[in-house]
């Protein structure tokens, strides 16, 4: 069975102290909430220990290196993730795609280190404006996922969340309607069920990101392909947070 998940990704921003005031205070106005998600949020890389060994919030790294270990100089490894006690790391969102030439073969390292190190991949893949418009946002999904991921056996496959995310509607207030976001995370799990099988698709959760908030949750994580969400400035805010969480 899929699961159902709501992960926020801060991007940089938060320092320490707040990052950690954050998730406790998270952490207690969701207790006693009866949640019919997993939580997670997206921390930067110095704040992974402290908020894992602090809350029972599921914690995610935003990237990992794309090497093991060694003369990287600034890098951190999947392996140093999960030593924080992190267990999620968002890879191929469009900002490292776009700003730190993160091409499908990187990413393919990156997803392939993370499993080895039992890391959940929460790996992002999504079409621009212009690709849209072009007609061709299906094919450019379907080839983001073949060449990072369709080397996997079923079994580590299974291990992947996806997080379709729709480059313009990244920070920018354009939401994907339900039926678009509906319509493509259809086709992703009808690509997984084309290369793997139907059981494969059916337990993969697919979440949908781009300026999802509480007023347009329920609605898209209504939509019976779509598992959750990937929440950039709606998880920045305890208050904005919880509605999102709370569209299950
Ligand atoms: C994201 O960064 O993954 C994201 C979806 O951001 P936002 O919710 O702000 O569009």
């Amino acid at each position: 069975m899929r699961k159902n998940i709501v992960a926020g990704n801060w991007k940089m921003n938060k320092n320490l102290q707040e990052g950690v005031a954050f998730a406790k205070e998270l952490e207690a106005a969701l207790a006693g909430k009866e949640l019919k998600c997993d939580v997670v949020i997206g921390t930067p890389f110095i704040h992974l220990a402290s908020i894992a060994s602090s809350t029972k919030l599921g914690v995610a790294a935003q990237n990992c290196a794309d090497k093991a270990s060694g003369a990287y100089t600034g890098e951190i490894s999947a392996a140093m993730v999960a030593s924080t006690g992190a267990k999620y790391v968002i890879l191929g969102h469009s900002e490292r795609r776009t700003y730190y030439g993160e091409t499908d073969a990187i990413l393919k390292e990156k997803v392939l280190l993370a499993l080895a190190n039992g890391l959940t991949p929460i790996f992002c893949i999504g079409e621009t404006k212009e690709e849209r418009e072009k007609n061709i946002h299906f094919d450019v999904v379907k080839t983001q996922v073949e060449k990072a991921l369709f080397d996997l056996s079923a079994e580590d496959f299974a291990k992947i969340v996806i997080a379709y995310e729709p480059v313009w509607a990244i920070g920018t207030g354009l939401t994907a309607t339900s039926e678009q976001a509906q319509e493509m995370h259809a086709y992703i799990r009808k690509t997984i069920a084309a290369k793997y099988n139907n059981e494969v698709a059916d337990n993969t959760s697919i979440l949908y990101g781009g300026s999802a908030n509480g007023g347009n949750a329920k609605e898209l994580f209504a939509c019976p392909d779509i598992d959750g969400g990937l929440i950039g400035g709606a998880s920045l805010d305890v208050e904005k947070f919880i509605p999102v969480i709370e569209g299950f």
